[in-house]
């Protein structure tokens, strides 16, 4: 018998390092974390935007935002811009777009906004996020959402982060190894299994075998435990979401001070999306795209026609859409791409690692059988899987584009069936908290608002015009949001400013 219990987190990429540095510093020393990894192997060193959630989470393990700015070359990121969904663009260069902006629309206790808006004519009135929040105008205007000096991971306006990929793993390395993990060097080369069908071991290469309580499968697409050695299956969601490659690069920019955009532009293509990201050297695009609609060629075709030149390497990254609905077997739970992957549009990679490990802490078996929460963990986890699925098929199915790839999106088909009926419902009236539960989520109300009225989804409330009766108070509150904005455009400090000042701290040794 041990005398702490032990985990034992296989694989050191985004998904281990973050794992095993919360539940150190969730368990404060009361367990023993190891993080066995195989430098050889490498991390998969792509994902570059994150959700607001991730500060909470870095503030959690003691990371200061500065340092993380720093060394993981990050910039804020205020939300989405998406080009092209609706429509392709014209021939005359007119296109469609919206922003999916972090912060809330605004809400008084008056009650919501959003029924004003969607009663006022729909040719005239101002897309739906410049109409709700002042962070459209802000990000529009390449302003960052803080100002210098303004406490960590705190600021007026909601954002999270694009960051480098390799360097986020590295910051939180190093946070793990201050914080007690040990950290071990080697090759997982098979694992024993005990009659009643647990992990007895894992024999490596330079350390023997290793032996824990807990085996957090971390090993990402190669899903050494839960995969290879468990044989769990992986449900794939392809049938709903389409997309299954991404070719990946870094652009340098052309000057020096060349603005930085504080949101991801995602660019509909006639088989998926491109993603750009404005990192602070360099800008990382990528093209998304369905293998059933495009080949690689065109797709490559795709992505140089974006970038305007043909002066880069693009990685080619195949992926499955899909999770293993059972995520916690036995002693051993996946955490990560070992666990599922949805492709990358509202960058869930690390949401979904964050709602896991929160799980793993919470509920950890700190006496008893080690599978005890196994049920309950499974349940919550597809759950949260599911939602997301709704959530990013929902950019897709309302598209009016021509191409078979968008065609196939909008077929009923393809279209989960409670999203169905949560369409159904929302043509009478817009999604509202009671639609979710939140401990399921990791997109609330207002995160569908933006999708579907961006999106210019009808909800026809104009026979119901009389439940709405307070139109000038509420036009009042339409013109302070627009006044707000300018405000804050004018307040707030360039985005590339900003981060050019958080790094130029650094070589000054502030
Ligand atoms: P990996 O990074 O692959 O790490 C696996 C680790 O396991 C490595 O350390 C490896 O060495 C180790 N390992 C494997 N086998 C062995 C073995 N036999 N012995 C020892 N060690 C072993 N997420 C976001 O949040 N935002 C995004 O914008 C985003 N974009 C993405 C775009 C694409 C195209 C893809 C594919 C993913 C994206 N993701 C994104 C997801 C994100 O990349 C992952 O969730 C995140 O990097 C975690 O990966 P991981 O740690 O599970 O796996």
């Amino acid at each position: 018998m041990r005398e702490k219990r032990e985990i034992l987190v296989v694989g050191g990429g985004t998904a281990g390092w973050l794992t095993a540095a919360y539940l150190a510093r969730f368990f404060e020393g009361r367990i023993t974390v190891t993080l066995l990894e195989s430098p050889d192997i490498g991390i998969i060193g792509v994902g570059e935007g994150a959700f607001p959630t991730i500060r909470s989470t870095l503030k959690f393990l003691g990371i200061d935002e500065t340092r993380f700015i720093r060394e993981a070359s990050a910039t804020f990121k205020q939300g989405i811009r998406f080009n092209d969904w609706l429509h392709a663009p014209s021939p005359d260069g007119t296109r469609h777009q919206y922003l999916h902006p972090f912060e809330a629309p605004f809400y008084t206790e008056g009650g919501s906004l959003v029924p004003y808006w969607l009663l006022q004519d729909a040719d005239s009135r101002p897309p739906f996020a410049a109409a709700m929040t002042i962070q459209n105008r802000v990000a529009e205007a390449r302003r960052a959402p803080k100002r210098p000096g303004e406490g960590d991971y705190a600021g007026p306006l909601n954002y999270a982060y694009h960051f480098d990929a390799a360097r986020l793993a590295q910051v939180i390395e190093a946070r793990a190894v201050e914080l007690g993990v040990r950290h071990l060097r080697g090759l997982l080369t098979g694992v024993d299994l005990a009659a009643d069908g647990s992990i007895a071991g894992i024999r490596t290469d330079a350390h023997g075998t290793l032996e824990a309580d807990l085996y957090i499968d971390c090993s990402g697409f190669r899903a050494e435990l839960i995969g290879k050695a468990l044989g769990v299956p992986f449900k794939s969601v392809k049938h709903q979401l389409f997309t299954d490659r991404a070719l990946a690069c870094k652009i340098p920019y052309d000057r020096p001070d060349t603005p930085i955009e504080s949101f991801t532009i995602a660019t509909a293509h006639e088989a998926g999306w491109t993603w750009d990201i404005g990192l602070e050297g360099a800008r990382g695009i990528g093209c998304v795209y369905s293998s059933a609609h495009i080949g690689d060629d065109r797709a490559a075709e795709i992505l140089r026609r974006y970038i305007g030149h043909d002066d880069y390497t693009a990685r080619i990254i195949p992926f499955e859409p899909g999770y293993r609905e059972r995520q916690w077997v036995g002693n051993c739970v996946a955490v990560g791409l070992s666990g599922g992957f949805l492709e990358p549009l509202e960058s869930t990679g690390v949401v979904l690692i964050e709602a896991a490990v929160g799980m793993i802490a919470e509920l950890f078996p700190h006496s008893g059988p080690a599978d005890a929460p196994a049920a309950r963990f499974n349940r919550l986890i597809a759950a949260r899987y599911e939602n997301i699925i709704n959530f990013l098929k929902l950019h897709y199915c309302l598209s009016r584009r021509p191409e078979p790839f968008w065609r196939d999106n909008a077929d009923p088909a393809s279209i989960p069936e409670p999203l169905q009926e949560l369409l159904r419902q929302w043509r009478h009236r817009p999604p509202s908290r009671f639609d979710f539960l939140l401990d399921l989520e990791s997109f609330a109300f207002f995160n569908y608002q933006y999708i579907l009225y961006g999106m210019e989804f009808p909800t026809d409330l104009s026979a119901s015009r009389g439940d709405f009766p307070n139109v000038e108070a509420a036009e009042k509150l339409f013109a302070r949001i627009r006044n707000f904005s300018e405000q804050a455009t004018q307040d707030l400090p360039s985005h590339r400013a900003l981060i050019r000042e958080i790094n130029q701290g650094a070589s000054r040794g502030a």
